[in-house]
């Protein structure tokens, strides 16, 4: 039988109805009339479940001083309408357990509220707070609508390894893997042939090169796995460790694949909009007053495409002063992306067709030969939320990029044959799963949204 929780009580519980409910004390009230006030959190929603605790409860006596914040307890009873406006139903507990103690003066959760830098040193008791357990809830309704939304489409979810040995980026910011380095026996210059897999290995920064060979044998696929990038930049969007959801689609191009991440974005939200209202509304009262203005902004507008040609052109008669200056051939930066969607468009914008120099390898090349068919898709307050392109199905043309930019083919012999052997046009993107909660939640810092953050200098928990 299933566990009895406190969102099934608030939800459906009818007055006369025996309840035994389990959970961690938010607040304890003595009134005078000799009986107690008990707010039980179990984390299944947002709100607390009043518990009216009579002191003819037996063992009441005793038990009662130690029901504190923080400690856990276990209580028979039988649900009653609450005379009070905060709640519809309350329990009149009949038996008392307390199962774990929480010393007041060291348990660190006391009812105030703490900053979120102060939560972030106390990683394993913050998802005990409201904020933190409506990300809890909210990252785990967007992973199901996530799988939804491609289970729906006949998307197939393909597990990629998190070791590999090549680098889709070609940006070098990737975590070694090795067990060539011991205490006993210092690192003079490695020999990668003696290492567990006999060359150099590394954490994966991206599924997509073997979600390509899937998408080019099984059909439309996904991947949604941890991913990992050494890149030392401190900011409130990048860790070192993430989540991330790549589709693959064979016979797409550019335009699908646009239209299949805007479908994606705004029908992930609407379902998880429509799965924790709750949570959806706290976060709106309490974290950020324009977050379901924002989301409803997205669901209601179409992507506009917007070349980056021409996103350059609009930056660049903007009149305003960039930290990073802008020109044709220049990488955005998040204030370019940010000012475009937020500021000039107001609403969700698809950039497209980037300068084949800032793009990597595998992206297709545009025949004006300066551009690549990149896109990346920017919404307000986050800016690039996705970044996704159609893929190099030339051989010939794919073997000139990869040596442009220095890498070696030879390395990427199985990823050249899928060009060999019935190439076929295909496209995918990219989206990180902490920027998409920071969207949904309206939380400023990417290190908030994860339960247990992995930055620089930072894996504790
Ligand atoms: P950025 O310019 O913001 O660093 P990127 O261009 O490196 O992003 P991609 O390589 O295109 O990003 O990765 C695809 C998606 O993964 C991005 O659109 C973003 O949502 C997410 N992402 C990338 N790097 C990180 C990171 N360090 N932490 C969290 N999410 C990330
Ligand atoms: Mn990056």
């Amino acid at each position: 039988m299933d566990r009895p929780r406190v969102s099934r009580i608030l939800s459906d519980g009818q007055p006369g109805e025996p309840v035994e409910i389990s959970g961690w004390v938010r607040t304890r009230r003595d009134s005078k009339d000799g009986f107690s006030f008990v707010e039980l959190n179990d984390g299944s929603c947002m709100a607390n479940l009043q518990l009216v605790i009579d002191s003819s409860v037996p063992g009441y006596a005793e038990t009662i001083k130690n029901v504190t914040t923080g400690s856990s307890i276990k209580i028979t009873g039988e649900i009653k309408e609450s005379p009070g406006k905060k709640q519809r139903v309350e329990v009149h507990a009949s038996t008392l357990e307390l199962i774990g103690t929480a010393d007041v003066e060291s348990y660190p959760l006391q009812k105030k509220r703490h900053s979120f830098e102060f939560l972030r040193e106390i990683a394993h008791l913050r998802p005990r707070t409201n904020t933190f357990g409506a990300i809890a809830r909210v990252r785990n309704a967007a992973s199901a609508a996530i799988h939804n939304f491609f289970q729906e489409r006949g998307f197939l979810y393909v597990h990629t390894p998190v070791i590999t040995t090549s680098d889709c980026e070609g940006a070098g910011e990737m975590f070694q893997v090795t067990t060539l380095l011991h205490d006993d026996k210092p690192p003079k210059s490695l020999d990668y042939t003696e290492d567990f897999f006999g060359k150099r290995a590394s954490l994966t920064v991206s599924g997509q090169l073997e979600a390509e060979i899937y998408a080019t044998s099984v059909g439309e696929c996904y991947t949604f796995g941890p991913t990992f990038r050494a890149e030392n930049s401190n900011t409130t969007r990048h860790l070192a460790e993430f989540w991330m959801i790549e589709p693959e689609m064979p016979f797409y191009e550019l335009p699908q694949n646009m239209q299949l991440a805007e479908d994606f974005v705004r029908s992930v939200i609407k379902m998880v909009l429509e799965k924790c209202p709750d949570d959806m509304q706290f976060f709106n009262d309490r974290i950020d007053k324009t977050v379901l203005e924002t989301l409803k902004n997205i669901t209601e507008n179409e992507f506009l495409r917007v070349s980056y040609t021409d996103a350059i052109e609009i930056l660049e008669q903007s009149g305003k002063k960039w930290e990073y200056p802008v020109s044709w051939g220049q990488d955005l930066q998040s204030e370019h992306e940010r000012f475009l969607t937020e500021q000039h468009f107001k609403q969700p914008i698809i950039l497209f067709d980037y300068p084949r120099t800032i793009k990597p390898f595998y992206m297709r090349c545009n025949d004006d030969n300066k551009t690549v068919r990149a896109m990346d898709v920017l919404v307000p307050r986050i800016g690039e939320i996705i970044g996704g392109s159609q893929r190099e199905e030339r051989y010939d043309v794919l073997l000139d990029r990869m040596k442009e930019q220095d890498l070696n083919p030879d390395e990427y012999w199985w990823y050249l044959e899928l060009r060999k052997f019935g190439s076929v046009p295909h496209s995918g993107f990219g989206l990180g799963f902490e920027r998409l909660i920071l969207l949904l939640t309206g939380m400023q810092n990417i290190r908030d949204v994860i339960p247990f953050p992995r930055t620089p200098k930072n894996a504790e928990f």
